[in-house]
């Protein structure tokens, strides 16, 4: 399997998976043109995706899915509550398919697992992906508020994680933002902190974990060097040697073969930063 972010923060996000022949986007949250532009920067045609996930019905993770899977006839997996709560970008869409949250089902050969979350969407799901033939787990979970049992479930095992690591906890103490939106962002319904995603990440840990992919970093509140240390403080002492990166709001991040990745990580016991 390979993945790549194509962006991820407030402003917008979508993450590409592949497997064999197989191109899923998971969320845009860019303009068409925009998420276009990105796939072209990977070398990948837009017309060469095979379906749209949509994790939930906020803008950075909505805003582009309508137009994009009529430019290019691309079926979009989405829930009755959120296709309601955000119909009017998927007015006269013919591609719409719709899934049930904690209910598995199989899209050209992947596996696709959605597990509700405390997020404040209507029906916040986050997805764990797995490969068939190889059995490859991939779990993408961000705006997830606070983990429940129901998303350790669903992230048990994975072999590849994208977490999210929204805001370090004093750089939002000290923001411009008023005290209402500081507790939102904080609370259950809201985002992981950097230490809760630390912690959360330590909870996840086996020995097939090849690497975390951070996201949803926040502009304002975060930076991407303290959200990667802190993740690195809090796993390599447990003996974590995979690779750990950061996906951010302005461009893709590598396209990562997830496979190669875990070999190498196993043969030489080192990692690489993006
Ligand atoms: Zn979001
Ligand atoms: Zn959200």
């Amino acid at each position: 399997m390979k993945v790549c972010s194509l962006g991820s923060g407030s402003k917008g996000n979508s993450t590409l998976i592949e497997s064999h022949d197989t191109r899923i986007l998971i969320d845009i949250g860019f303009s068409g043109k925009e998420t276009a532009r990105r796939l072209h920067e990977i070398e990948v045609p837009p017309e060469s995706i095979d379906a749209i996930l949509i994790t939930h019905d906020h803008r950075d993770h909505t805003s582009g899915a309508g137009i994009f899977s009529r430019r290019y006839n691309i079926p979009i997996y989405i829930t009755a509550s959120t296709l309601e709560q955000c119909n009017t970008l998927f007015t006269d869409n013919d591609f719409i398919k719709l899934y049930q949250p904690s209910r598995s089902f199989v899209v050209d050969g992947i596996t696709v697992e959605p597990f509700l979350t405390l997020h404040d969407a209507v029906e916040p799901v986050v997805f764990a992906l797995t490969d068939i033939s190889k059995r490859f787990k991939v779990g993408i979970a961000t705006d997830l508020g606070k983990p429940t049992a129901q998303v350790r479930l669903a992230l048990t095992n994975v072999n590849f994680l994208i977490l999210e690591s929204n805001y370090d906890e004093g750089l939002l103490r000290n923001s411009h933002y008023p005290a209402t939106v500081q507790q939102r962002i904080a609370s259950s319904h809201g985002h992981l902190s950097n230490g809760a995603a630390a912690q959360f990440a330590c909870e996840l840990l086996h020995p097939g974990l090849s690497g975390i992919l951070l996201a949803h970093i926040s502009q304002k509140c975060n930076r991407p060097d303290l959200a990667l240390s802190t993740m690195e403080k809090a796993m390599r002492p447990k003996g974590f040697l995979g690779f750990l990166g950061v996906a951010t709001q302005d461009r893709p991040t590598l396209f990562l073969d997830l496979e190669k990745l875990k070999v190498q990580t196993n043969r030489n016991g080192q990692y690489s930063l993006l």
